[in-house]
């Protein structure tokens, strides 16, 4: 019951400048706390080859760091293109903190950052490395994709009635069972599980006293399926956007082994202590300002992008004159910025920026190219603008016709699996293999 989370080119890539070898290598750290300084006057980079990667379904899995063991061969890659004198962007739709975990570290730590760009928060924060082992905002850029306070209440406002209405629809039902998913697992040196950490996402405020006895069953068989019967405890470990967090401990003393049913009993008895946890949430996305509004309804994906429908329909007006977009980001998320404030924004940016890179040295990797995707706006770019070449790593059955017929429109799939390989293919057309 419980759901663990558990084509042969036809153009030639040109052969790099040579340039003199990067000199001022400085040894990694920490990344430090967000610093907004002014960045030197950069060179025009016209001449330069650029990779553009979205993150999520493309370089990382759900949950993945960059760091991670069976991620070396990435950053062995970018260090190659590095080498060869290419820039390399990233374009996600996390926000900063999370991108600085998951990628940026791991590059400094590597030395990379130097050839490498970052735009976070869905293309509307860019992030440049300023040689001290600091990524710090271009404020000139992400200043202008500002969300303005009485502008994100009123999204949050039509979010929670669109909410309350969608999980109130018959055909919808099966949202009023409890989503139980396990998020951390840690083991002792023994083997044996040290604890588990199990996110619980209701939906509404009387969510727990309807789903008291479907909840403690479930939970149940999670503990007789991990064979530890009932010795473990549960405890309420902290909040998140619509969801608690239950953490199970162990193992105890078989005299302990009523706890868990008993602490249960503790915490949903007083259900009415938790109504909040149930409450429908907005997560604000940006530095000092808000710049991306993050809405997770539920982890269902089809139902994600019904949700999404309903919700376009409520904001398709401006609001304090402005209009906004709505599309699908990573795997859990609706996202809600600007209009026009995308990964779109952010190749024009390169483009047309300080940097004046080149669209026809540019190579774009995404895996979300339908129309609720957040690579879509980019597949959909004006020819003079749009990469020369977009590698499609998902689900070539989600693309429309049109898209996946344009000529600079390679499809893989496979996911980061299949970014490596066109990367190992690149890699190919340079003579190195
Ligand atoms: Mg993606």
């Amino acid at each position: 019951m419980m759901k663990k989370i558990k084509r042969c080119l036809e153009d030639q890539i040109e052969q790099p400048d040579k340039k003199s070898p990067e000199t001022s290598m400085t040894s990694p750290t920490e990344p430090e706390e967000i610093i907004k300084v002014k960045l030197p006057e950069p060179e025009n980079l016209s001449h330069q080859r650029v990779l553009i990667f979205d993150i999520d379904g493309t370089v990382l899995n759900r949950g993945e760091f960059l760091s991670d063991k069976g991620k070396e061969r990435f950053l062995e890659i970018f260090e190659f293109f590095k080498n060869k004198d290419f820039h390399i962007v990233f374009i996600t739709g996390n926000d900063f903190k999370v991108q600085q975990r998951r990628v940026l570290k791991p590059i400094i730590d590597r030395n990379l950052a130097p050839a490498i760009t970052c735009f976070s928060d869905g293309g509307s924060r860019l992030f440049e490395y300023d040689g001290k082992n600091n990524y710090i905002e271009k404020e000139q850029y992400s200043n202008q994709n500002e969300i303005k306070e009485k502008q994100v209440e009123f999204i949050e406002d039509k979010f929670k009635a669109v909410f309350e209405q969608f999980i109130g629809v018959e055909k919808h039902q099966e949202l009023n069972e409890p989503d139980i998913w396990e998020i951390n697992r840690v083991l002792n040196p023994n083997g044996k599980i040290n604890f588990l950490d199990l996110i619980v996402h209701p939906l509404n405020y009387t969510f727990y006293e309807r789903n008291f006895d479907k909840l403690r069953s479930i939970i149940d068989d999670i503990i007789s399926e991990e064979d530890i019967k009932s010795r473990y405890e549960i405890m309420l470990k902290y909040y998140i956007n619509n969801a608690m967090v239950l953490r199970l401990i162990g193992p105890y003393a078989d005299k302990d082994a009523e706890i868990v049913r008993v602490r249960l009993n503790g915490i949903f008895t007083h259900w009415k202590d938790f109504k909040d946890a149930a409450r429908p949430e907005i997560e604000r996305r940006g530095g000092d300002f808000c710049s991306q509004i993050a809405i997770k309804p539920f982890k269902r994906d089809n139902l994600r992008k019904e949700f999404l429908e309903r919700i376009r329909g409520q904001l398709q007006a401006p609001i304090e004159g402005k209009n906004f977009s709505i599309q699908l980001g990573g795997k859990t998320t609706i996202d809600i910025q600007l209009k026009g404030v995308d990964k779109r924004k952010a190749i024009i940016q390169l483009i047309t920026g300080d940097r004046k890179f080149d669209p026809q040295k540019m190579i774009y990797f995404g895996d979300e190219f339908d129309p609720f995707g957040n690579d879509n706006v980019v597949a959909m770019m004006e020819d003079h603008l749009r990469p020369a070449r977009i590698i499609h790593v998902g689900n070539k059955e989600d693309t429309p016709d049109f898209i996946a017929n344009q000529k600079c429109f390679f499809v893989d799939g496979n996911g980061p699996a299949g970014t490596l390989n066109y990367l190992e293919f690149l890699k190919c057309e340079l003579s190195e293999c």
